[in-house]
């Protein structure tokens, strides 16, 4: 992509409404552009980094088992009054009647709606058990939507609901669920840790948020420092071994992290003094294991194997995929822009041609961009070599490939990394060769 034919509407100036940094650096990357409070319009940059992040979550959700479906933003409110929370929800549904004067709304979460579904095909314990998400927008009239897409009214969330038909099963579920989540956040290049979790309106006992350690972060929380060395990338417990992947979840659970709603003095005490940690935090998920608050009200029932009608166990899993895109800027720049991770960023590659008009610049900026035509933004603009450099570090495209006359004229390439600052002169082959590895 030709910056001289991108939509990439960068801004100098500091917008004076953004109070944390990632909120900052969206609007003056131009990700996003706000179009009413709360709701976001998503940019060619910020739009390709959001597709990133949902890729890389689907991914390990089907990995973990879970079928993708899609379900509609729209739905009917008599679902929500059979389980019983049309009038509990409040004020943050936004609440629509159509010209029938039927009630609708805008759904905040899906746990009805999937529940409705399901029921429909499922009889027997046969049937049992099965995992099924979607990526949908949501819509909460949250009282004060802030920090950008961080806390906003539309956003994008993946949600699992898992039916099954013992407790123990459910659990089993639950478990699956919570190391594809360990899985999703590694392969982003966070640290996110498993904090026990009140579970809210949702209901139920076993709850647990995934939450990304920043000081801008809007959860106060409490952890053992054993959490900060944890890999999760080479976890090899196999998703159906019901014994290992329970030792797994009982290892990590065992350390001591809990959200301010969930402290425990008591337990805290126990932590080794020189372990506790005590800072903010940003919730990107939250999973819920609920048995059948909703399949009972809502008439899901299966023939068990006695032939006994039984309401399946269930649970719900959400991500914030959307706030993530924040999450990740959060955990990632510095004083002059974004520090994109190789996985999420929207183009690997910046060409900056030093010299637009060049003959041997422009020739060699031509070469690299036809050789990574999806993943490079080749800044051909006539503009000074300082205002490219600015832009690329604010965007924060992962590599940089710096093409100046005099290398050019030598084959030369020099390669910036943004992530830690590194720079190299190599030829144009070793560079193609590194940026294609
Ligand atoms: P919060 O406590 O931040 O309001 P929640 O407990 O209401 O979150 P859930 O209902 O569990 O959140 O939603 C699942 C995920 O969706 C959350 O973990 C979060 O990452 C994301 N999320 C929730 N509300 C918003 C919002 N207003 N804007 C952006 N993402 C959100
Ligand atoms: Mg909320």
């Amino acid at each position: 992509m030709r910056l001289t034919r991108a939509f990439l509407p960068t801004l100098k100036e500091t917008p004076a409404e953004a109070q944390i940094v990632s909120h900052r650096l969206m609007l003056r990357a131009g990700l996003i552009r706000q179009t009413s409070a709360g709701i976001y319009a998503w940019l060619p940059a910020g739009l390709r980094v959001l597709r990133k992040v949902e890729q890389i979550v689907r991914e390990e959700q089907d990995r973990a088992g879970a079928q993708e479906v899609l379900m509609p933003t729209i739905q009917p409110a008599d679902l929500w009054q059979k389980s019983g929370r049309y009038d509990d929800y409040g004020k943050e549904m936004l609440r629509i009647k159509d010209r029938h004067e039927r009630e609708m709304l805008f759904g905040p979460t899906n746990e009805e709606m999937i529940t409705d579904i399901f029921r429909s095909y499922a009889t027997s314990y046969r049937d049992l058990p099965r995992n099924l998400y979607h990526i949908q927008w949501k819509f909460r009239d949250e009282v004060r939507p802030r920090f950008g897409v961080m806390r906003g009214r539309e956003f994008l969330m993946k949600d699992a609901y898992s039916f099954d038909l013992t407790k123990e099963g459910s659990e089993h579920s639950y478990r699956q669920m919570f190391l594809a989540y360990l899985r999703t956040f590694q392969r982003m290049g966070l640290k996110a840790v498993p904090m026990r979790a009140d579970t809210g309106p949702i209901g139920g006992k076993l709850s647990h948020e995934f939450i990304i350690l920043a000081d801008t972060g809007e959860s106060t929380v409490f952890y053992d420092s054993k959490f900060e060395g944890l890999d999760w990338g080479g976890t090899e417990v196999g998703n159906d071994d019901v014994p290992a992947l329970k030792a797994f979840f009982e290892e990590v659970t065992a350390m001591y992290a809990a959200t301010e709603e969930m402290h425990d003095e008591a337990a805290w005490s126990g932590v080794d003094a020189a372990s506790r940690r005590e800072g903010k935090g940003i919730e990107v998920g939250h999973i819920f294991h609920f048995g059948t608050k909703y399949s009972e009200p809502m008439g899901l029932s299966v023939a068990g194997p006695d032939g006994v009608a039984v309401a399946p166990q269930m649970g719900s899993y959400g991500i914030g995929v959307s706030r993530l895109v924040a999450a990740l800027i959060e955990a990632n720049h510095d004083e002059n822009g974004i520090k994109w991770p190789d996985a999420v960023a929207p183009w690997k590659l910046s060409i900056l041609n030093l010299k637009v008009g060049d003959a041997a610049c422009d020739a060699l900026c031509e070469k690299l961009h036809a050789a990574m035509p999806d993943d490079a933004i080749y800044d051909d603009r006539p503009d000074r070599a300082g205002v490219k450099f600015a832009d690329a570090d604010l965007m924060g495209f992962p590599w940089q490939a710096i093409i100046g006359p005099r290398g050019a004229a030598a084959g030369k390439v020099e390669l910036k990394r943004r992530m830690t600052g590194e720079r190299e002169e190599m030829s144009f082959e070793e560079a193609l060769a590194k940026l294609t590895a």
